[in-house]
């Protein structure tokens, strides 16, 4: 296992029977599992020992599923390329130095490397689709509201959503079957609407993956091509002939507003990451500085747990939330965000309108190599471009393998209206 993609090699059995019975799952740190470590990529989480499952890990474990690890990722999810990570980075299986992207770069390197047939990860900005689109995978982030919260350590939780990996877009539905569906412990969570007739011989999204695009539309938003990588761009408009040639037609369609996405984007989570982020303080969770009683000053244990347990990314992001927050600066930032974030949303309600799925390359530029990003975190958070967007308008969007550039992975995202899966996953289906 060179490629460091697990920071916990931990098998859980899942029942004996169920739809995903025989088949092996690895699962993003960020979500809970009872009695198995749960770090967030995190120094401050080393030897956190969740004493609960998430909703969607009690989900696998009755579909039958197992779990054969916790993956590494950006701490906290907050990167891009997997390197923020305390457990070191993780090599990418389908372009050897190269990042796997992030921040579920682990799960997307665990089904790319065939260490494990499916894996979970979270989106908050792009964190499924960029790794998938790395490793050459593919991966769902679902409608804000369809798959349950719970036992997800928050990030910028308005924003994010759990959601699958697979090596092919069936695989990768089947596993959204299972997880899918409102949860009593996720208030965010609703059934899909008219869930029921969608669903057929409960396998409502597996089932949608049947690569029939003929009457299909297909909008190109152009300001998500704008600055790509020419090869990136190239790859890209051959899938969109492909799925041409099989019946589909396209148009250009424009989202204005997704020039302030990335600012928007960064600005709201940021802010939900200084909120979420508070609880570790060393008492109630996380690394505790010091020896037992060295520390009597509150103030003091503190910033010391804090300064000790975060690294470099997360004081950033917890900093400029706090700014960004602050009195004084709240309408300025936060505000100003909240009403890009509802033009964003707009834009997209008008796009969808016109055309019934969105396509774009789901990552600006191929993999960076191994250590070439961190030193600039702009540049980091501009590759996000084209997946931020989703986020804000809390919308489903999947990644699936386009070809590659240079020998490196490409990928095609697909958005959908709210709770349009079964599209995506159609048109997801006819690039394969
Ligand atoms: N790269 C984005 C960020 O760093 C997205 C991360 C994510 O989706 N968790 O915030």
């Amino acid at each position: 296992m060179s490629e460091n993609i697990f920071i916990t090699d931990e098998t859980i059995a899942g029942d004996d029977d169920g739809p995903l019975a025989g088949k092996t799952v690895a699962v993003k740190d960020n979500i809970s599992t009872e009695g198995v470590r749960t770090t967030c990529g995190s120094k401050m989480l080393e030897e956190y020992v969740p004493p609960y499952d998430a909703t969607v890990v009690s989900r696998l474990k009755d579909a039958g599923a197992t779990i054969v690890g916790k993956t590494n990722m950006d701490e906290f999810g907050m990167g891009t390329t997997t390197e923020t990570s305390f457990f070191g980075s993780t090599d990418n299986p389908a372009a050897p130095g190269h990042v796997p992207g992030g921040s579920s770069g682990g799960s997307a390197a665990a089904v790319a490397a065939d260490e494990a047939d499916l894996a979970l990860g979270s989106d908050t900005g792009g964190s499924i689709r960029c790794p998938a689109a790395f490793c050459g995978v593919v991966g769902i982030k679902p409608t804000y509201g369809l798959v349950s919260r719970y036992g997800l350590v928050a990030y910028g939780n308005s924003l994010e959503q759990i959601g699958p990996f697979g090596s092919s877009v069936e695989e990768a539905a089947s596993l959204l079957d299972v997880i899918a569906g409102p949860d009593e412990r996720d208030a965010t969570t609703r059934e899909p609407p008219g869930g029921a007739e969608n669903d057929t011989d409960g396998k409502s999204y597996a089932s949608a993956a049947d690569g029939d695009v003929d009457g299909l539309t297909i909008g190109v938003p152009t300001e998500l091509l704008e600055g790509a990588d020419e090869g990136v761009v190239e790859t890209f408009w051959d899938a969109i002939e492909d799925l041409e040639a099989q019946g589909a037609t396209y148009e250009e369609v424009s989202l204005p507003s997704v020039e302030h996405a990335v600012e928007a984007y960064y600005v709201i989570a940021m802010s939900e990451a200084s909120s979420n982020l508070a609880r570790f303080d060393g008492v109630r969770y996380g690394h505790a500085a010091g020896e037992k009683g060295e520390n009597d000053n509150w103030n003091e244990a503190f910033s010391q747990a804090r300064k000790e347990g975060f690294g470099d990314e997360v004081k950033r992001r917890i900093l400029l939330g706090t700014y960004a927050l602050s009195a004084g600066y709240h309408d300025k930032y936060y505000k100003k965000a909240q009403d890009a974030r509802a033009w964003v949303k707009q834009d997209f309600d008008e796009a969808l309108s016109e055309a019934d799925v969105l396509a774009s390359p789901t990552m600006p530029v191929p993999p960076f190599e191994l250590g070439e990003s961190l030193e600039d975190p702009l540049t980091m958070y501009l590759a996000d471009a084209n997946t931020v967007p989703v986020n804000l308008a809390n919308l489903p969007a999947i990644s699936v393998p386009a070809g590659e550039t240079d020998g490196l992975p490409v990928g095609v995202q697909l958005v959908g209206p709210a709770f349009g899966e079964r599209e995506i996953i159609r048109a997801g289906s006819a690039l394969e």
